[in-house]
């Protein structure tokens, strides 16, 4: 008997089964609490006739009589009518139904759909889920899309309001434990798309910890193979919802087809559920013990639990707890399988939700139904191991799973800090390489459209002369090896996108068509960007796509500002390519080091390329280096045409000028060309202009973020004023600041210098030019305590950069400098909380990955295992791949690689291009 048949008041009943009588006015009846609701398996419709306290098994098929209530047990048995009122109980759901496995719920869901129907769907589904998926999608006709639901504004694109005919989410979704806020996905879907039905996959909660069909959720269903049978000996799935109609429909296809759970497996569940609630209290407080235990040690781990997790706050609004399913990441796929197979007391199992505690490797095991390229494109990390934690004790959990990270080498004691702690992994992990390998082997080359372009730019540092340069006085400026990176990677669906990772990790997509092309002035390719912007473009797209942001996201605001001006002006004609552009800073971002100028140039480039602007040499030959990670340093790069160098350099700085306003030109210029060079403002009567340092020797240096915020416009402008209240003290500052530059500038470009006469000239030029600095005010407190703490004891020079008042300084490391007396220097700047950035100085500028398959990394091609090749079934996801699409493979390890292990990836992608 499917619970559709019985009466509103009976219904009303299950969702809150009061304490029985008496009632009084002085203790009233109160709903059963849940674990009580569990352990009673009562059904007042449903008396046992010889009042067996367990429900009987009717291990009947069929049963005699017509007109009677049970005929057969396809379509209904007493044990299961049990089973399913008590489901509906501690579900808050007016109906339910249980069939022979958690994916035979999704099937029989999923009928309701028709050919022509669309699905959206999360991006991190449990892989049979997705499996299931993919056959609807051949097979009947469906399209889906896989999007990330942990943003609910990323499904509106995707709501049609007649075609969307479902939504299916999983929140925490298995493994990665990403929150879906369920609440507000289900009253955007019924105000965008009133037909469509909210389905969520509640197996990591179960009804004890969630209840979906109370946050507006249509139809709930749930692995009973996991939580709620809870002890990993039978496979069931259960379905609930509350609207009558889909209740029928649901009741209809089980009888259809026949997978209604047989009696034995309902009786083996319902005493399962009695415990739910027991077990889950216990299982939930040692995951939370588990998982910060993991995350104290140092690894990046995946719980909703921890004050980490980004989805926190919104998993607290909608469930009642946190589960014992977590996951964590060793940065070795390898490390991994290490841990994983020397656990003792943790079983190696697929599954979850027992009472014995499990681990596995989603990749290989629970997530292996889905190809290496589609995980690497959502973002499942080869090397995640997921914890399912039981109801052991916790003490020995922990300890055997610390045994198993020692033998692994995953964790090591360290004596100062007298606890174990993690042992720093290879910076790039298996899943970055293994996108890599796939990078290496696509041929699509041949075709440029479509393809993914990855481009990156340094950072500069002012080494002499910052201030004085205002006022006349030639600067001296270098790249630094801190860099800006910026993906360019193909859509197809007519949108284009920015996601600005370092800045609040800022997304954002537009329609092209939507986009203000009355507002813009197209320029043709040879002709000039004019000296101004143009006003009536920045307005259009002020007051249309980029109206409405708050204040909080100005940076990406004018970051988006910059990309979309320059992408609209470059257009040729009607082309309009679709794309999204990634931007990722290994540079800290507005603390003087020029991260928009190479923002500028990362973007610029991407875009000329794009619109087929520049072209690159045709297939240049390869460089002597056999592993093919050329990292062309600035003396000897390959000379990529100076007419590209300087298109790029041109449209750099009219993204610079959005940016900053009134750009000197330098930032950009270094970016593009890397290397050093000194600068002279023009309107002083000397020779004025940029100027390339020749010959200049890569140097080392440390260069520390004072964390303190500064205001360039108002530090110029006092210097200003000094020099107006006493032009002499000032005046003879600035002409000793430029015999310093010009000092550096002839040492630097001296080849016949000995370095270690060079190393000291530069160091006396530093202080002399920090203390000038401090004279004219614009030093501060914390650079000064960075002074002090780099001269005693280490004997280093230490000078501001940039504009002062906070910002950073640099610091001039000797050849020899380093091992201990480095890590000790480091360690001090980290206790008064700087940020130390070990970097050098005057080495390449832009770099742009080679298109060509033979300049890919030969070594990761020749590793890769053929079965590997051709398996993609890439998700229907307009904004991740077009149809047949196997190119935007950079993309999602891009996009999730550390800002430490994102310098390491790019240098072994394969050969850079470097102007
Ligand atoms: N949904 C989730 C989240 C799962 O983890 C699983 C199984 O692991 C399923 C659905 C499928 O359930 P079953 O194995 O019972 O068919």
């Amino acid at each position: 008997m499917a619970l559709a048949n019985i009466d509103p008041k009976a219904v009303d009943r299950l969702h809150d089964l009061p304490t029985p009588e008496p009632e009084s006015p002085i203790r009233p009846r109160k709903p059963y609490r849940f674990s009580t609701l569990c352990a009673t398996v009562d059904n007042p419709d449903m008396k046992d006739q010889y009042g067996s306290s367990s429900v009987p098994i009717y291990q009947s098929a069929t049963f005699k009589g017509v007109g009677n209530e049970y005929d057969y047990s396809r379509s209904g048995n007493p044990t299961r009518s049990h089973l399913q009122h008590h489901i509906a109980k501690i579900s808050s759901a007016a109906h339910a139904f249980t069939v022979s496995s958690g994916m035979a719920a999704l099937d029989v869901i999923l009928r309701i759909l028709k050919p022509g129907d669309e699905i959206i769907a999360g991006d991190d589904l449990y892989g049979g889920t997705n499996r299931l998926l993919t056959y609807i999608r051949t097979h009947v006709g469906v399209t889906v899309h896989h999007v990330d639901t942990t943003n609910p504004e990323s499904l509106h694109a995707y709501i049609h309001p007649t075609k969307t005919a479902m939504v299916l989410l999983e929140s925490p979704t298995n493994p990665l434990l990403k929150i879906a806020d369920l609440a507000t996905i289900s009253k955007d879907v019924k105000e965008r798309a009133p037909g469509a039905i909210v389905v969520v996959d509640n197996t990591m909660m179960s009804p004890y910890l969630q209840r979906p069909l109370e946050h507006g959720a249509d139809i709930v269903y749930d692995s009973a193979t996991k939580y709620l049978s809870g002890h990993h000996d039978l496979m069931a799935g259960v379905v609930t919802c509350n609207r009558d109609d889909l209740a029928k429909q649901i009741a209809f296809t089980i009888n259809s087809i026949g997978n209604a759970l047989a009696p034995i497996d309902c009786f083996l569940l319902l005493r399962g559920i009695k415990t739910l609630a027991l077990r889950m209290d216990r299982q939930q407080a040692t995951a939370d013990i588990v998982a910060q235990y993991m995350y104290n040690l140092g690894f990046k781990v995946h719980y909703p639990g921890l004050a980490s997790h980004p989805g926190r706050e919104i998993h607290a609004r909608i469930a009642d707890g946190n589960g014992s399913v977590l996951s964590f990441e060793t940065g070795s796929k390898s490390l991994s399988e290490k841990i994983v197979g020397g656990t003792r007391l943790w079983g190696i199992s697929v599954s979850f939700g027992c009472v014995n505690s499990l681990i596995s490797m989603p990749c290989v095991m629970s997530h292996a139904s889905i190809d290496a390229a589609t995980r690497a494109a959502r973002g499942l990390p080869e090397d995640l191991i997921r914890l399912c934690v039981g109801i052991e004790d916790a003490h020995d959990l922990l300890d055997d799973l610390e045994r198993a990270l020692i033998e692994a080498g995953a964790i090591e004691f360290n004596i100062t800090q007298n606890k174990y702690v993690r042992v720093a992994q290879r910076q790039h992990s298996d899943s970055i390489s293994t996108a890599i390998q796939k990078l290496a082997l696509r041929e699509a080359v041949a075709n440029r459209a479509g393809q993914e372009w990855f481009v990156s730019a340094p950072g500069k540092v002012i080494l002499f002369g910052e201030h004085a340069v205002v006022h006349g006085v030639t600067a001296v400026a270098a790249s630094v090896d801190l860099r800006c990176y910026g993906l360019a990677s193909p859509r197809y669906d007519g949108k284009i996108s920015v996601h600005f990772s370092d800045i609040d990790n800022f997304y954002n997509e537009w329609d092209i068509d939507s986009l203000p092309w009355d507002a813009v002035s197209p320029i043709d390719v040879g002709e000039l960007h004019p000296e101004d912007l143009d006003p009536r473009l920045i307005d259009a797209l002020h007051a249309g796509p980029l109206g409405g942001f708050t204040e909080d996201k100005n940076h990406a605001v004018a970051a988006s500002l910059a990309f979309l001006y320059i992408y609209m002006t470059l257009a040729r004609g009607t082309e309009r390519p679709a794309l999204n552009f990634t931007a990722r800073s290994t540079l800290p971002i507005g603390a003087g080091l020029g991260s928009s100028a190479s923002f500028s140039t990362c973007a610029a480039t991407a875009l000329l390329l794009l619109h087929r602007r520049i072209s690159l040499p045709a297939q240049p030959a390869p460089t002597s280096v056999a592993t093919g990670h050329v990292h062309i340093s600035h003396q000897g790069r390959r000379a990529i045409p100076p007419s590209i160098a300087e298109e790029v350099n041109r449209w750099a700085f009219v993204a610079e000028k959005i940016l900053h306003g009134n750009p000197s030109g330098v930032d950009n210029s270094v970016a593009v060309y890397g290397g050093a060079l000194a600068y002279t403002r023009a309107g002083f009567g000397k020779k004025s202009g940029m100027e390339p340092i020749q010959g200049f020797k890569s140097l080392k240096f440390l260069l520390t973020n004072s964390k303190i915020p500064r205001d360039t416009k108002k530090l110029v402008a006092a210097v200003g004023e000094k020099k107006n209240n006493e032009p002499e003290l000032v005046n003879g500052i600035l002409e000793a600041i430029q015999s310093i530059s010009n000092e550096a500038w002839r040492a630097l470009a001296d080849p016949e210098l000995p370095r270690d006469s060079l190393l000291s000239a530069l160091s006396a030029l530093i202080n002399e030019n920090h203390s000038h600095l401090v004279t004219l005010g614009v030093s501060h407190a914390s650079l000064e305590t960075i002074r002090s703490k780099t001269s005693t004891p280490y004997g280093l020079s230490t000078k501001l950069t940039g504009a002062g008042g906070g910002g950073c300084a640099v610091t001039l490391l000797p050849d020899d400098f380093e091992g201990e007396a480095l890590k000790d220097l480091i360690n001090d700047l980290i206790r008064e909380n700087f940020v130390p950035y070990l970097t050098s100085v005057g080495g390449s500028g832009l770099g742009i990955l080679s298109p060509y398959a033979e300049h890919r990394n030969q070594a990761a091609i020749n590793r890769l295992p053929r079965g590997d090749l051709g398996q993609a079934t890439p998700p229907e996801t307009p904004n991740e791949h077009g149809p047949g699409d196997d190119n935007a493979l950079l993309r999602p390890s891009f996009e999730h690689s550390t800002i430490p292990e994102l310098a390491e990836w790019t240098t072994s992608l394969g050969r850079w291009l470097y102007v």
